[in-house]
């Protein structure tokens, strides 16, 4: 079994956000008809958590997609230890909203040889980790925003956790606090 700590990270609303490619619209790139933004920060957040984590991407996006976006964000040198894509996800209808959820079943990364002690992902919609919510840590969905900070809060609690026995049993819910709380003692 891996000892490695595993920071699992959606890629959609999570990194990046895109949307249908429209004549003269500003955005980062542009993907298989998509204009592609990218979160602030995303490029330093990356290199960052590297030396902390093992990094791996799940996205329930194309195997094409992903690849061509991960291409243009990805920073030289970070290669996550697995990029997996809609393929890897389970899909299920939610018979209420009548859409497709695809859940990340994080028995998957077990049997990659993690322990789910040390497995952590990001994630704007809860609905594909519901089954793991101890694993997981919700971002607000990135829509374009400029101004948008969330990466640059999330670095820092990740790196304080990072050490944890089992990142199942902290209280993660309330992040942002964590980093407020922090920032008043020193
Ligand atoms: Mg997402």
């Amino acid at each position: 079994m891996n000892s490695r700590q595993l920071l699992i990270l959606d890629l959609d609303e999570t990194l990046i956000s895109a949307s249908e490619s429209k004549p003269d619209a500003e955005c980062d790139f542009t993907v298989y008809g998509y204009d592609v933004k990218q979160r602030p920060f995303v490029s330093e957040f990356l290199k960052n958590i590297e030396g902390h984590f093992d990094i791996a991407i799940w996205s329930s996006g194309t195997t094409d997609y992903v690849q061509a976006i991960l291409e243009k964000i990805l920073p030289v040198g970070i290669i996550p230890v697995f990029v997996w894509c809609r393929d890897r996800c389970t899909a299920r209808k939610n018979f209420e909203t009548d859409e497709i959820v695809y859940l990340k079943d994080l028995k998957k990364v077990e049997k990659r040889g993690y322990s789910l002690s040390k497995v952590l992902i990001v994630e704007d919609n809860r609905a594909n980790v519901q089954r793991y919510y101890g694993n997981a840590i919700y971002v607000a969905p990135f829509h374009g925003d400029h101004s948008d900070i969330e990466l640059q809060k999330l670095l820092p609690f990740l790196i304080d956790i990072s050490q944890a026995e089992d990142f199942r049993s902290l209280e993660k819910r309330n992040w942002r606090a964590h980093n407020e709380k922090n920032s008043a003692h020193s």
